[in-house]
């Protein structure tokens, strides 16, 4: 079945984020409408689950969340705990992430990692001299770039950047630095010093960025991390994509997560590894996403000669 969820949009002092897939206690996506059903199963199938939360109709936490961000201005300078120090100090996940950029203002960049080694203690000194800022690695963006963002990676995204973002069901963030900026109430935001110490990765990498050859109608793997698979898709002629068995905890479906990011597709529910039964089709249009759930695999086609979209899964 596919399932389409109500965007919830949040407007922040930076920009916006539009919250298309999100098992957040307090933030929790609601069905909006299904399709792939047989005709008769239609009403059934719509009583019994619009208005139900994307938790309730998974059947546990839904493992993931997906955003779409808009960027006018600079994000504060962050950074999340992996999963065990989540797990000792707040009792959840932590949180990896990646960014797929879809579009950029002229000069947009992010930062990501460090572009020189430092120590704990180094770190503390620079936020508090207001220098952090200079040991970070920037780098220039254009749309099609692709950042993977283990937990522990420092980061932040800079006005100009629309990208969607890929992530662990997880709030954990630690504020590490947010430019001495008053919040809504005046007051300077709080900054996680000493909690952000212990979870920051000061390894310096040789490359912070995913590189990858986009091929159409083909299958293009960007980011394969133990928390989700993410493959990009330029297609100009239809496809079926397997929806991969999830190999997780009892009670857990296998599903597979489609966001729109330029064109428009139509997803069909009912198909086979090889063929579709022309089941009904869902529409997914540039900045929404769906979610495909129990299905052996999905046909996609494009509409309107060609289009470009993520496919996520566990
Ligand atoms: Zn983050």
């Amino acid at each position: 079945m596919i399932y389409v969820f109500d965007p919830i949009l949040k407007t922040l002092v930076w920009g916006t984020e539009l919250w298309v897939l999100s098992g957040v206690a307090g933030s929790e996506s609601i069905c909006s409408a299904v399709s792939g059903v047989r005709q008769e199963e239609v009403a059934v199938a719509t009583h019994s689950l619009v208005g139900r939360s994307l938790n309730e109709i998974y059947g546990a936490e839904f493992p993931l969340l997906i955003k779409f961000i808009d960027a006018k201005k600079d994000l504060s300078i962050q950074v999340h705990p992996d999963d065990t120090l989540a797990a000792a100090r707040h009792n959840c996940k932590g949180k990896t992430e990646m960014w797929y950029l879809i579009d950029t203002a002229p000069g947009a960049q992010l930062l990501v990692g460090f572009k020189q080694r430092i120590g704990p203690e180094d770190y503390v000194r620079l936020v508090k001299e207001n220098r952090i800022t200079e040991v970070l690695a920037r780098h220039d963006v254009k749309p099609g770039d692709v950042f993977y963002l283990p937990a522990g990676r420092v980061h932040a995204i800079c006005g100009g950047c629309y990208l969607a973002e890929i992530q662990e069901t997880s709030d954990i963030t630690y504020r590490i630095y947010d430019y001495n900026r008053p919040g809504l109430d005046g007051k300077p935001r709080q900054l996680h010093t000493e909690l952000a110490k212990d979870a920051i990765d000061y390894k310096v990498y040789p490359d912070y960025r995913t590189h990858y050859s986009p091929t159409r109608n083909e299958e293009v793997e960007l980011v394969s991390d133990p928390h989700f698979v993410t493959s990009l898709y330029e297609i100009d002629k239809p496809q079926i994509i397997p929806v991969p068995r999830t190999a997780g905890q009892s009670g857990e479906k296998n599903f597979l997560i489609l966001i729109g990011l330029e064109g428009e597709i139509s997803v069909s529910a009912g198909c086979t590894d090889s063929a579709c039964k022309g089941a009904q089709s869902q529409i997914v249009r540039a900045g929404s996403s769906v979610l495909a759930m129990d299905e052996k695999a999905v046909g996609i086609s494009p509409l309107g000669g060609s289009a470009r979209f993520l496919a996520v899964h566990l």
